[in-house]
C-alpha cells in the first residue's frame, strides 16, 4: 500500500456484537450472558482472523435497546455492519423496531459458548442459560417473515470454518461499505453503440449507494496541464525505481516526453479524483479531449492504490473494482479491470487471454513489470506510455456487472491462472491467462447463457464466496460458475432468477 492509497485503514472500521436474551432470566443470569458473549467477541479478535475489530455490546432485553443499537449503528459510519446472536431466548417481536432500521449489513451468528455439552453434570440451569439452539430459531422466523437479507454462519467460534464465514462476510460488508461511500467520476460518455456498458446510474445508486456523474474530459485536461514539472520530475524519479523503464522513454532518450506527459496525466488525475472525492473513475477512448494520449500508466498505478476503473465509460466494472480492492484489502495480490479478449482453443487445453487496450492493474503480477511505449492503433492520439507484465499464476475470480432491467446482474467466474506456455515478446499490454472453471465449454456456455458482459474485475484476493455475502447485502443477482455448475443446472437457476427478480417488484 502506498501513502497515495485509497483503501481504508481497518483500525478505523468495526463491526458491533449484539447479543439477544431477555429480563426473564434475572440479573445473574444476565451477567453470565454477558461474561460469556464477551468471551466469544474475544476469541473472535484474538484469531486475527477477522480484518476489523468486534466490538462487543450491552445484552440485549428490549425493544427499545435493539431499536437505539441499530440507529446507532446506522448513524456511525465507521461500523461496517452488525453480529447478532441470541444467547438465550430473546422473544422476537422485541427486534420488529430494530430491524425495521437496520440499514448496515447483518450476520446472524448461531453459535453457543460451550463446544461440548457437560455429560456428566448438565442440569436445568445450564439448559436456561444456553438456549441459542432455539433462541435463533426464534431470531431467524422473524428476519425471514420480515425480508431482512443477512449472512448466516453457523458454529463453535474455535472452529476455523466458522471464523473463515465471520471473516468472508466481514470482507463482503467492506465492499458494501466501499460502495455506500463511492463516487465515480465518468470523464465522457460510453464507447458509442455498446450496448453491456449502458446501465440505469439511479438505479445503481438505490441499490449500491453509487454516485455515478460525469464530467467533460477537458475538465481533466485541464487538471493534467496545471500539473507542475516538480510533480514530473517526482514521478519519474519513482517509474525509474519500480519499473523497468524502456531506454527509449529514460531522461534524455527521443521519447522520454512521452513518459514525463503520461506522468502528467497520473498527476492530474490524482488531484482531480482526491480534489472530488472520487474513489472510482471510467475515461473513453473516443473522448479524450485535449488530453494527447489515451490513460494508461496512471489508471494501472491508481487502480494499484485502491481507485475502481472501468474503460469505455463502463462504470459498472469500475463499481466491481473499487469494491473488489476494499474487500481484498490487506490480502497480497489486487483488482482489475480485465477483458476476455483471445482465445486458445486447442482441445481441452482451451485458454483465455485476458487484458485490455491499456488499463491492467500490476498488482496482479508479483514479477518484473516493464514501462513500454507503443502505438494504439485507435482513437487517433500520441502513442500512450503503459506498464506490461504477466499476472501471476493461481486462482483468481472473474465478476461481471450487467443491467438486466429488473436487477442489476452479477456474474462470478472461478478461474484458475497458468503461467504462459510461450513468452509473448510483442504484447505491449499487461495480461492474464487463464482456464475457469469447470471447463472453458461450461464455462463460457454458462457466460453466454447469462448474457453477461465481457468486462469484469478480476480479483486475487477474494473469491466467490466474498461476492455472494456482497450481492446479498447489495440486493443485486448473483450467478456462479465454478467447479460443480453444469450447463443444465445453471440455465435452470437463469430461468428462475427471471420468474423471481420479475415478481420481486416494488408497485
Ligand atoms: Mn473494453
Amino acid at each position: 500500500m502506498t501513502s497515495r492509497s485509497v483503501l481504508p485503514d481497518l483500525d478505523a472500521l468495526e463491526v458491533w456484537f449484539a447479543t439477544g436474551s431477555q429480563e426473564l432470566y434475572g440479573p445473574e443470569t444476565l451477567a453470565q450472558v454477558a461474561t460469556q458473549s464477551q468471551g466469544v467477541v474475544d476469541i473472535l479478535n484474538s484469531s486475527g482472523d477477522i480484518p476489523v475489530k468486534i466490538v462487543w455490546k450491552p445484552v440485549l432485553t428490549s425493544s427499545d435497546a435493539i431499536r437505539r443499537l441499530f440507529l446507532e449503528a446506522n448513524a456511525d459510519d465507521k461500523v461496517l455492519g452488525v453480529v447478532a446472536w441470541m444467547h438465550t431466548f430473546s422473544p422476537s417481536k422485541m427486534w420488529i423496531a430494530g430491524l425495521n432500521v437496520v440499514a448496515k449489513p447483518l450476520l446472524h451468528l448461531h453459535t453457543q459458548a460451550n463446544m461440548e455439552l457437560p455429560w456428566g453434570t448438565i442440569d436445568f440451569d445450564f439448559m436456561n442459560l444456553n438456549q441459542a439452539a432455539h433462541g435463533d430459531r426464534e431470531h431467524a422466523y422473524i428476519e425471514s417473515r420480515m425480508g431482512i437479507p443477512r449472512t448466516t454462519v453457523v458454529g463453535h467460534v474455535s472452529d476455523q470454518a466458522t471464523r473463515d464465514g465471520i471473516e468472508v462476510w466481514t470482507r463482503a460488508a467492506l465492499g458494501r461499505w466501499a460502495t455506500q461511500n463511492m463516487k465515480l467520476a465518468r470523464f465522457g460518455d460510453n464507447m458509442r453503440y455498446v450496448a453491456v456498458t449502458e446501465g440505469d446510474k439511479t438505479e445503481a445508486e438505490i441499490k449500491l449507494g453509487v454516485q455515478v456523474n460525469t464530467w467533460g474530459v477537458n475538465e481533466l485536461a485541464d487538471a493534467v496541464h496545471a500539473v507542475p514539472e516538480s510533480a514530473i520530475d517526482d514521478l519519474i524519479t519513482e517509474y525509474l525505481d519500480l519499473y523497468e523503464v524502456a531506454d527509449v522513454l529514460k531522461p534524455g532518450a527521443d521519447r522520454h516526453d512521452s513518459l514525463r506527459y503520461g506522468a502528467r496525466i497520473e498527476a492530474g488525475l490524482r488531484s482531480f479524483l482526491e480534489a472530488g472525492g472520487f474513489t472510482a473513475f471510467t475515461t473513453s477512448f473516443e473522448d479524450l479531449g485535449e488530453l494527447r494520449q489515451l490513460p494508461g500508466l496512471g489508471v494501472q498505478r491508481l487502480m494499484a492504490d485502491g481507485y475502481g476503473f472501468g474503460a469505455e465509460g463502463d462504470w459498472k466494472t469500475a463499481v466491481l473494482v473499487r469494491a473488489a480492492a476494499v474487500m481484498g484489502v490487506g490480502r497480497s495480490g489486487g483488482a482489475s479491470l480485465m477483458e476476455d479478449y483471445t482465445y486458445h482453443l486447442e482441445p481441452g487445453k482451451e485458454l483465455i487471454l485476458g487484458a485490455h487496450m491499456l488499463e491492467v492493474n500490476p498488482a496482479l503480477s508479483s514479477g518484473p513489470v516493464r514501462l513500454e511505449i507503443a502505438p494504439l492503433g485507435i482513437g487517433g492520439k500520441e502513442d500512450p506510455v503503459r506498464l506490461v507484465f504477466t499476472a501471476d499464476a493461481g486462482p483468481a475470480v472473474v465478476v461481471a456487472m450487467s443491467d438486466v432491467r429488473e436487477r442489476f446482474r452479477l456474474l462470478a467466474n472461478v478461474v484458475d491462472r497458468v503461467p504462459l506456455p510461450e513468452p509473448m515478446p510483442k504484447l505491449p499490454v499487461g495480461h492474464a491467462v487463464w482456464k475457469p472453471r469447470p471447463d472453458f465449454r461450461t464455462s463460457t456456455t454458462c457466460w453466454l447463457t447469462a448474457g453477461a458482459a465481457h468486462h469484469t474485475v478480476m480479483s486475487s484476493q477474494v473469491g466467490i464466496a466474498e461476492f455472494r455475502e456482497f450481492a446479498r447485502m447489495s440486493e443485486v443477482e448473483l450467478l456462479t460458475i465454478d467447479e460443480n455448475t453444469t450447463i443444465e443446472s445453471f440455465e435452470r437457476e437463469v430461468r428462475a432468477n427471471a420468474a423471481y427478480y420479475r415478481l420481486n417488484q416494488p408497485l
